[in-house]
């Protein structure tokens, strides 16, 4: 049985107030809720603070991005081993990283064996482009972005991949249930391919892409879908609470 998943990525939003406001307003009634791993990424800034108020309760904290070395001269990065001090999970090629910092396949796999190396959890990020999509194309590209994120990687155990397409992530047009079902389905052909039918039964692959809590049920009602990792719905605390209130009676 896979437990769901319900992450939030804040993104670039959020100063520290904001992130410690917000993160008291979603603890409100969240232990009551069973079932599902709730779990935030707050900028790297709030980490601390934020790691600090869950203390105790039953929500989880990960980082949105983390350098694949240890420690050295990269003046602005944060390594895996500071993040291992402050959190259990990290995204990892997130469609806005490989978009807006040229993040390619190769980097993303480095980055997801430092963060294995280091004790944390992955949350691989996987999706096609509106045109690859229209092209036909999506088995192809998502194929290919999860071979080249998990090469020469033994079967890391407990790790998470989403699916995002990327013409569903921040623009309110979300993947049908039936269309997210399909390519996580495909997409857990691929890590039974890749490591054998019980690590494809146990990884957990979150759809992500304009989930809100007026559409977060028809997600939550497939059979291939293990939960989302939900970008601009986290920011809001009561939609945030609505999307693991409803995974938790679906699941
Ligand atoms: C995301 O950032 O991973 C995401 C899915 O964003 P949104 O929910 O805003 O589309």
């Amino acid at each position: 049985m896979r437990v769901p998943m319900i992450a939030g990525n804040w993104k670039m939003n959020t100063t520290v107030s904001e992130a410690i406001t917000l993160v008291n307003e979603i603890r409100q009634g969240l232990d009551e809720i069973k079932g599902v791993e709730k779990v935030v990424c707050p900028p790297f800034v709030s980490l601390a603070a934020i790691r600090d108020l869950i203390k105790g309760t039953s929500i989880k904290l990960g980082a949105q991005n983390l350098y694949f070395e240890e420690k050295g001269a990269y003046t602005g990065e944060v390594s895996p081993l500071m993040l291992a001090e402050l959190c259990e999970f990290v995204i990892i090629g997130h469609s806005e990283r490989r978009q807006y910092f040229n993040e390619t396949g190769e980097i993303v796999n480095k980055k997801i064996t430092a963060a294995l190396k280091a004790g944390l959890k992955p949350v691989l990020c996987i999706g096609e482009r509106l045109e690859e999509n229209e092209a036909g194309k999506t088995e192809e590209v998502v194929t290919e972005q999860l071979k080249s994120s998990l090469a020469g990687i033994d079967y890391p155990g407990d790790f998470v991949i989403a699916y995002e397409p990327i013409w569903a992530i921040g623009t309110g047009k979300a993947a049908t249930g039936k269309q997210a079902n399909e390519t996580i389905g495909l997409i857990r052909r691929n890590i039974s391919e890749l490591y054998g039918k019980e690590a494809a039964q146990d990884v957990r692959i979150l759809y992500g892409g304009s989930v809100n809590a007026a559409n977060a049920a028809e997600f939550m009602q497939q059979s291939e879908i293990d939960g989302a990792l939900v970008g601009g719905a986290s920011l809001k605390a009561n939609e945030f609470l609505s999307i693991i209130r409803q995974t938790a009676e679906i699941r």
